[in-house]
């Protein structure tokens, strides 16, 4: 029921405030990514509001600062550096397919033209772009081929005797690599898949994973440290306001239930980074169908822990890495037990 001369004016008002903000800022016409700017207002103002009660209760934290300046100008830079690695991540590209195929098929377009009018290297026109497949970089112009450079090599990744139809995804119409997988949030097809991130807006996958375990590492040591400083406020034997410490035993439970949270994902994530796994690859695996054959307990893409953090920690995000299923070959050495001599040879490293 509307009130005639009451509730139309306002809803005029609601309706040109946001008509004119989706002008000025037209990504606030989409639906999910206003709630997804609404989100990180949120998560910004939970922290601030955190330092807030902080700083404002807490005398001999204050006191503590002008004594030992280092330890809160450490605790705000850890706070600054969390919020920072935040939106860092937020805006960092997970790497979607749709990028990797259009920059492998003009780099190849770039190898056809330069191999038949022998101008200029095509390295020096795409800049520092690399495509790499388990290690070795694709440097080779499949010429006189009627398909795109993009489907051959998505063809070499799977084993052969698989369809076209069984990897190109039905709502892009690309080819997916192994480990690749299409989000419905984001629609479009996401390399090395992990999750989509309602927090951060955007997929976690090969381009930003390193960056989110950061993130989730940071949050983690920030929430730790915080907690640590309301616990010794209310231990503190000073007499204070019974609503103080309502509010402050209110913050500390709503943190501890977010600490062990993120202590559980930080640890998830380490195990996963350290195996070469995602959080579909590992959830979904009986529905991934060149997943399916594999035993439980194999690692299909791991190439040992150190090969693997190697890998994580220092692949750059202008590298598209793409990589293939192992073959019979390698996936009976990686079903074999483990034995002394393995132990002394580091098989696992
Ligand atoms: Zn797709
Ligand atoms: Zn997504």
């Amino acid at each position: 029921m509307t009130i005639p001369g009451f509730c139309l004016p306002l809803q005029d008002i609601w309706d040109s405030t946001m008509g004119l903000c989706c002008r000025m800022f037209p990504c606030l016409a989409d639906p999910a990514r206003r709630s997804s700017l609404c989100l990180k207002i949120f998560l910004v103002m939970i922290h601030l509001i955190y330092a807030c009660v902080l700083f404002l209760f807490d005398g001999e934290l204050i006191e503590k600062t002008k004594k030992e300046p280092w330890y809160t100008v450490l605790y705000l830079l850890l706070f600054v550096a969390t919020l920072v690695q935040y939106f860092v991540t937020s805006l960092s590209s997970p790497g979607y397919v749709l990028d990797a195929m259009r920059a492998v098929n003009e780099r190849d377009a770039v190898y056809r033209k330069t191999s038949t009018t022998s101008k200029q290297p095509a390295s020096s026109k795409y800049g520092n772009f690399v495509v790499t497949v388990d290690g070795s970089q694709l440097g080779d112009s499949l010429l006189g081929s009627n398909t795109t450079y993009w489907s051959k090599l998505v063809a070499q990744l799977y084993p052969p005797g698989t369809t076209i139809r069984t990897w190109t995804c039905t709502y892009c119409n690309v080819e997916q690599p192994p480990r690749a997988k299409h989000c419905h949030d984001c629609d479009k097809c996401v390399l090395q898949f992990d999750h989509h991130c309602v927090w951060l807006g955007t997929c976690i996958g090969q381009g930003n994973h390193c960056r989110f375990w950061w993130y989730i590492c940071e949050e983690t040591a920030l929430c730790l440290w915080t907690g640590i400083l309301f616990i010794s406020y209310l231990k503190a034997n000073i007499s204070r306001a019974w609503w103080r410490d309502a509010i402050m035993i209110t913050l500390l439970v709503i943190l501890s239930m977010s600490l062990v949270f993120l202590l559980l994902l930080l640890l998830f994530h380490s195990f996963l980074i350290l195996t070469n796994q995602t959080t579909y690859e590992l959830v979904k695996r009986r529905r991934i169908f060149y997943l399916r054959g594999f035993p439980d307990r194999v690692y299909p893409f791991s190439k040992g822990v150190c090969r693997n953090l190697y890998n994580f920690c220092c692949a750059r995000s202008s590298i598209y890495s793409m990589e293939r299923l192992p073959t019979a070959q390698e996936l009976e050495e990686k079903t074999m037990p483990y034995t002394c001599l393995d132990v002394v040879t580091c098989r696992c490293c």
